[in-house]
């Protein structure tokens, strides 16, 4: 069986981060004890004009020290909370890496950014709007180039390689190429 919340764009941006970093794994753990063993996806779909949107938030963390602590930190990232595994201290930072999916599970990536804001806040303003205008475009047709970003028509799309979606040049130029190369060795 397949479990995932489901909410509106409007719910969906008025939650703080925290909730889909934390209390979505609190609620997918009750879930799975009430229901026993399934799917559980820890991300949630946004419902949006009779279309459906996977949205998949990974917190990004580090031992002190390790490359990405150093990374996030340098550029303004705060640490906002500890977990321990095998004895080593991962310390969470206010870093997200968001991702969005059209039209089900199988569906092109339309969105994948890594951002910095703060924990206990919904996502900023900017951000909530480049989420929305690409799960709006997509309603309308219209998908990104996940390459160059281009917007083209869905039947414009030349290639697809995993979630990615290409338009006629970057496939031409690229990725077809990576493709071809995938599928016959
Ligand atoms: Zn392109």
């Amino acid at each position: 069986m397949d479990y995932k919340l489901t909410m509106g764009y409007y719910d969906f941006r008025s939650k703080p981060v925290s909730f889909f970093v934390e209390d979505l794994k609190e609620l997918n753990k009750k879930v799975r004890e009430v229901l026993g063993n399934g799917n559980y996806h820890s991300g949630v779909s946004i419902q949006h004009m009779g279309e459906l949107f996977t949205v998949m938030f990974s917190q990004i963390e580090g031992t002190k020290g390790s490359p990405n602590y150093k990374q996030y930190l340098g550029v303004g990232a705060k640490i906002v909370g500890t977990r321990t595994m095998h004895g080593s201290v991962y310390h969470k930072l206010n870093a997200y890496e968001i991702r969005v999916w059209g039209g089900g599970a199988a569906g092109p990536s339309l969105y994948a950014e890594t951002i910095i804001c703060e924990h206990d806040e919904p996502l900023p303003e900017m951000i909530a709007k480049e989420i929305y205008t690409a799960i709006d475009d997509f309603t309308r047709g219209v998908v990104q180039c996940s390459h160059c970003g281009t917007k083209i028509k869905k039947e414009e799309v030349a290639g697809r390689y995993f979630a990615g979606v290409y338009c006629t040049e970057c496939w031409e130029g690229k990725y077809k190429a990576i493709e071809a190369r995938e599928t016959y060795n």
